[in-house]
């Protein structure tokens, strides 16, 4: 079935949907049902402000990046603009693959044309030719969704040559991924769209320099991108005062686990983890933690649920926002299982490039198998040393977040320490 938007899916306080407002209102094939509900009003706006003017609006706005890192979209999208080298091209990274992310997928399947747009905005203030989108192998709903508004857009004179009399051309190819969760990588996106292994670069050179066939290219991620299209048309000022100073606009949050209403919610940046669980109807039996950011997220504890969820409050609480997970856990749950099973993860998806994660995530998982039969010192050290060996020296996020949700288990939650019974 279409995952719908959680019940309760709705901002506190003003109650005003942005990027979920048409998902399960409109049908996600028809252009004209998205052009009654103000699609490509962002397009028609961005012909107005030229290519400058968009990414003036995009860093007034705020707006950072929501695969996970945060990075600012204004300064890649200026960085990307200004090199001379070209052809720029453009990649949406549709590859959600973090375990417990299932935003975008909701994006793509309930307003596919909402991509597009964006897409198209992100192509032209880039001076791009040509956009990639790379989507997950198994979300074939969404392939089917975008490929149908991809050829109803070129149709109708929305992509493709001197898009609506304007003199820009742009067009967007689909590639899909084959089930590595590395190939969310960006650089290991490129590598998967030139015909090669699906492995990560080394950074720098970062992509705005480098990227794509060796040229100039900005990566997006889906909603990220969505964001662009209400940025122009509602202003950038206006989308900047929702939110806080350090993380604007509204964000999407995955909730799932032992909790009432699973789904996706979008609430203001700045709503507290309590107010989210609030929506999605609290947890079912009694909280023991929040994972949040998914497998390379961190634990929160039942008591520290008045943490801001924006990028600076969740950091300055040693967790992460990342991608938008809230793995809800109640105290039937088995923490050792799950962290087990995200060792387990990590171990299968290394791509296995570099020592520190290729071997590092194998042994971090052997000491979690002991320690899950038996208590030890030297496991419970020799995980530390594992786990900072990979944060250091891995090559790419992987490896370098490997370890985060086991340590915070270990130092949050007291899993395996004296004070943890379970
Ligand atoms: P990163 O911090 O290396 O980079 C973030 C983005 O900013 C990249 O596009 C990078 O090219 C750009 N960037 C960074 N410094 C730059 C500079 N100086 N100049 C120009 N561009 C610059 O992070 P990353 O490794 O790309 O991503 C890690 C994140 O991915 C994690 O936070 C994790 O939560 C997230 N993630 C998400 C999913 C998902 O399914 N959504 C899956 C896995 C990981
Ligand atoms: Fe591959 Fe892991 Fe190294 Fe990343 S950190 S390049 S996934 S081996």
């Amino acid at each position: 079935p279409d995952v719908l938007p959680g019940d309760g899916g709705r901002s506190p306080g003003s109650g005003e949907l942005v990027l979920l407002r048409r998902i399960g209102v409109v049908d996600p094939l028809s252009l004209d049902d998205y052009r009654a509900t103000g699609g490509y009003t962002g397009l028609r706006r961005a012909f107005e402000l030229g290519p400058t003017g968009v990414i003036r609006e995009v860093l007034e706005s705020g707006l950072v990046g929501r695969g996970g890192a945060a990075f600012p979209t204004g300064r890649k999208w200026e960085a990307t603009a200004r090199q001379l080298d070209r052809p720029h091209y453009l990649v949406c990274n549709a590859d959600e693959s973090e375990p417990g992310t299932f935003k975008d997928r909701v994006l793509m399947e309930g307003d596919p044309f909402a991509l597009i747009e964006a897409m198209t905005i992100a192509g032209y203030a880039n001076g791009c030719t040509l956009g990639y989108l790379y989507i997950r192998g198994e979300y074939p709903r969404a392939l089917k969704r975008l490929e149908n508004a991809i050829t109803v857009a070129r149709s109708r004179g929305l992509l493709g040559d001197d898009i609506l009399g304007q003199g820009f051309s742009f067009d967007i190819e689909i590639r899909r991924g084959a089930g590595a969760y590395i190939c969310g990588e960006e650089t290991a996106i490129f590598n998967s769209i030139e015909g090669f292994r699906g492995e990560p670069r080394t950074k720098p050179p970062f992509p705005v320099e480098k990227g794509l066939f060796g040229k100039p290219t900005v990566v997006n991620n889906v909603e990220t991108l969505v964001n662009v299209p209400h940025i122009l048309e509602m202003g950038a000022a206006a989308y900047a005062a929702v939110g806080t100073s350090s993380s604007t606009g509204t964000k999407l949050f995955c909730v799932s686990g032992t909790v009432e209403r699973p789904g996706i919610y979008e609430v203001p940046f700045g709503a507290s983890l309590r107010d989210l669980l609030d929506l999605a109807g609290g947890a079912t039996g009694e909280l023991r933690a929040v994972l949040l950011g998914g497998a390379a997220g961190a634990f929160v504890r039942a008591d520290e649920l008045d943490i801001p969820l924006t990028f600076e409050g969740t950091r300055a609480a040693g967790a992460t926002l990342g991608s938008g997970v809230v793995l809800v856990l109640n105290d039937t749950v088995e923490l050792p299982g799950v962290l087990l099973r995200i060792a387990e993860f990590f171990r299968d998806e290394s791509c296995g490039q570099c020592v520190p994660c290729r071997v590092g995530t194998v042994r971090q998982e052997e000491a979690l198998h002991r320690l899950s039969k038996r208590r030890s010192e030297g496991d419970l050290l020799l995980l530390r040393e594992v786990g900072q060996a990979m944060r250091d020296a891995s090559i790419c996020g992987l490896g370098q977040t490997a370890w985060n949700a086991v340590e915070s288990a270990i130092d949050r939650l007291g899993v395996f320490t004296a004070k943890e019974s379970s």
